[in-house]
């Protein structure tokens, strides 16, 4: 029903007093007419600027001296028989005005004792303003918005031929009449009436004003397309849905006419921070398709229909700009305090009006709605049918982690192949897909500061144990999320051949030692879990808890420190948790310390160790570094050493240490040999070693690499034939290294 019918119906039924909600005076102007003269009413038009104005030709009646109060004190005691009263810029008149109120309300209990149908109150205002006292009296009503007939007369004076109209009114549509008009003026200004050469620029003008129009609105926003399928990390099963949508969506007469419908969209619940948002940004760059956000907490209001009216009125625009995808962010908020019998009236009618629409609209709109507080949702929401899907997005795996840190690495410039990413993504466990970008850019950033080539090893594992994973934050709520995604049997986003986190929890507390153990050994398994496994009546799954790579330091380190005389100390435990790579370095060197010849057998395991391990702390390199240890040799061939710890390595005095041990292939290596070969090897240490007296400490450094320029040109001065020549084979020399080396050719000839 058109909206002036709707109001004489309503106006002839008694109803006294509405609220047009729109900005659109002229619009609002020619609806009271209509109306009037429908009626037989004579149109009072009462405004804040001039107080009561002859309503046909604008003409001051009154002058109110800008008091709304004193014009609505004159009425009350008029015949009000065959009237209409229309006041404009209600909040601006009402608001922080009492006096006005009380008359108003005066006015309209009048109006309901001894005129009904005979009389009428309509208030106008770009924003809904109700008090509470005149509130039970008040129908809100909204303007619809041009329909593309509409639209379609209001163009016509830009002289457009018929058949290239239709784009015109694509992107003019979601407008309201004045807002096409203005938009219309400005274009015509712009291009000088209608040139087909120019076409393609009007439309941009368009959508640019457009944009800004949505903006305005306060309850969509057009979001910038940025991200593609290909820079989600993981979610495959969500990827492999979206992808067969677009491919639905981009041949969807074809797909009707075989008998598919239209989709309709997807829910994604789950956690912050993992991908929900990049999901809704990557479906519109699949779908080729213009991206429109709807923050549901913009849209609650605190008056009586409001927060319906601005969800219609978002929907309506979401529709006009269709075929759009329209991201309903925060979905849950709609829904807060809502919970059986006591459901809230408005949150139950915006779930109403929401789900009616899903189910009725015509227009191609795909929606992905987006909820971290799966708890909140109401039942009926998640119910199969509404949606198409319902996707639970959880912490990323293993593999998916591995995923999320080479998108990123790669989007930071970073090398992904200098960097070892299983044992990173080991490292960030409990991480989501936010945290590990956060980690990513700390680490890149701390490598800009230190001067580096590149982000390496030991950097961004430091950066990721700054980093708080959100999963600490957020303990119980994850718990219970995880819970309810079992219970509600939600499609998982991500594909995983493993156990989910319910499932370990559940066979964690199981009575047969064997699930306890399937547990203990699970690489996924969460660092809470593994707490309560260690301590398992069973042994084999207490050696498999603590032998677990998730196994947390804490509980490593006091396993450590638990003596030999205690009754808690298992020697066959101790063994296991020394290379364990989450224990503190520290303890277990002190432990070495104790010189017994037990630990001696430790230490050997921890120099192998020690010669990986890329996330040893720059105090623990330096402490090892100044140890007259065989510890060196293997800390030479780390990559990740710091400056200080390879200073002191390089200028170690050989003839003091007792111990070299020979390399297979390479002969005798000294630790400035294995320093000299360290791709990480920094510049102050290659200057050391590039005048060391050993030629082959010097071919070795030679043949490095990573060697800067500086010290290329020392070794092409070198005395030494077969450091030249070693030089020679460096992949990376420099132009002006080459050219010292050529002048110098006739040495190497000899
Ligand atoms: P919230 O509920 O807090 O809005 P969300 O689940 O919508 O969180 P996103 O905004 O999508 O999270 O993620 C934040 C950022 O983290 C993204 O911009 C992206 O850079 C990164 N990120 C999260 N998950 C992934 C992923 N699976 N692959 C790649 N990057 C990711």
């Amino acid at each position: 029903m058109k909206i002036n019918q709707q109001l004489i119906e309503l106006i002839k039924a008694g109803y006294s007093t509405f609220y047009l909600h729109t900005a659109e005076t002229a619009r609002a102007e020619n609806l009271v007419a209509e109306v009037a003269k429908s009626l037989n009413f004579h149109v009072h038009e009462i405004n804040l600027a001039q107080g009561k104005i002859n309503f046909s030709n604008k003409s001051q009646i009154k002058e109110n001296h800008g008091r709304i109060e004193q014009t609505l004190n004159d009425l009350l005691d008029e015949d009000l028989e065959q009237n209409l009263f229309f006041i404009k810029n209600a909040k601006l008149a009402l608001e922080n005005n009492p006096v006005a109120v009380a008359r108003l309300q005066y006015l309209i209990e009048n109006i309901e004792r001894h005129y009904t149908g005979e009389c009428a109150v309509i208030l106008q205002s770009s924003e809904v303003y109700i008090p509470s006292d005149i509130e039970p009296f008040i129908t809100l009503l909204e303007i619809p918005l041009p329909k593309e007939s509409d639209i379609k007369a209001i163009m016509d004076d830009l002289n457009i031929e018929a058949e290239k109209q239709s784009k015109f009114i694509t992107a003019l549509s979601g407008l309201n009449e004045l807002e096409i008009k203005k938009v219309l003026t400005l274009i015509k200004q712009r291009f000088n009436g209608f040139n087909e050469s120019d076409q393609d620029k009007m439309l941009n003008e368009i959508r640019q004003q457009k944009e800004q129009i949505i903006a305005k609105s306060g309850v969509l926003e057009m979001v910038k397309v940025d991200h593609q399928i290909t820079d989600i990390g993981g979610l495959e099963n969500l990827k492999k849905w979206l992808q067969e949508q677009a491919h639905i969506v981009g041949n969807l007469e074809k797909a009707k006419a075989f008998g598919v419908k239209a989709p309709k969209g997807a829910l994604i619940a789950g956690m912050p921070g993992c991908g929900k948002s990049l999901t809704a940004k990557a479906a519109a760059a699949l779908f080729q398709q213009p991206l429109v956000r709807l923050d549901i907490g913009s849209l609650l209001g605190k008056y009586v229909g409001e927060s319906e009216t601005n969800m219609r009125k978002a929907l309506a625009m979401a529709e006009s700009i269709s075929p759009c995808v329209l991201w309903v962010d925060e979905l849950e908020k709609a829904f807060v305090g809502m919970s059986g019998n006591n459901a809230s009236e408005v949150s139950s009618r915006l779930l109403g009006y929401f789900l009616t629409w899903m189910q009725e609209k015509t227009q191609p709109v795909f929606i992905i709605a987006t909820a971290n507080d799966i708890t909140a949702l109401p039942p009926e929401l998640l119910r199969k049918g509404r949606f198409d899907e319902i996707f639970y997005v959880g912490f990323p795996n293993y593999k998916e982690r591995q995923q999320i840190l080479a998108i990123h690495l790669n989007k930071a410039k970073q090398k992904v192949d200098v960097l070892d990413l299983e044992e990173i993504a080991r490292q960030c466990r409990d991480y989501s897909g936010a945290d590990i970008e956060n980690a990513v850019y700390d680490g890149v950033k701390q490598a800009f500061l230190a001067n580096a080539a590149h982000l390496n090893q030991a950097t961004l594992i430091e950066a990721i144990s700054r980093t708080v994973p959100l999963r600490k934050t957020l303990k119980e709520k994850v718990g219970e999320y995880e819970k309810k995604f079992e219970e509600l049997y939600l499609t998982p986003a991500s594909h995983s051949d493993g156990l989910s986190i319910a499932e370990m929890n559940k066979l964690a507390n199981s009575t047969n030692y064997l699930d306890r153990l399937k547990v203990a050994n699970d690489p996924e398994v969460t660092e809470e879990i593994l707490e309560k496994l260690v301590k398992d009546e069973n042994f084999e799954v207490k050696k498999a808890a603590f032998s677990n790579s998730n196994c947390p330091r804490k509980v490593l380190d006091e396993q450590i420190s638990i003596k030999e005389d205690n009754k808690h100390f298992n020697k066959e435990i101790r063994d296991i948790i020394v290379g364990h790579r989450n224990i503190s370095i520290e303890l277990v060197f002190e432990l070495h310390n104790e010189n017994n010849e037990e630990h001696n057998k430790i230490r050997a395991r921890l120099l192998t160790d020690i010669a990986q391990r890329n996330d040893l702390s720059e105090k623990m390199q330096v402490v090892l570094a100044e140890s007259n240890d065989r510890l060196v040799e293997a800390l030479a061939t780390n990559e990740n050493l710091c400056k200080k710890a390879q200073l002191i390595v390089a200028k170690k005095d050989q003839d003091k240490l007792t111990w070299i041990f020979r390399e297979f292939g390479l002969g005798f290596n000294t630790i400035k040999d294995l320093l000299a070969k360290n791709k990480g090897i920094c510049k102050e240490a290659q200057l050391i070693l590039a005048k060391d007296k050993s030629y082959k400490t010097r071919c070795l450094l030679a043949r490095n690499e990573n060697i800067c320029e500086e010290v290329q040109y020392i070794l092409a001065e070198d005395e030494d034939n077969f450091v030249l020549e070693s030089l020679s084979e460096n992949k990376n020399l420099c132009e002006k290294a080459k050219l010292i080396l050529a002048k110098r050719g006739s040495i190497i000839g000899k």
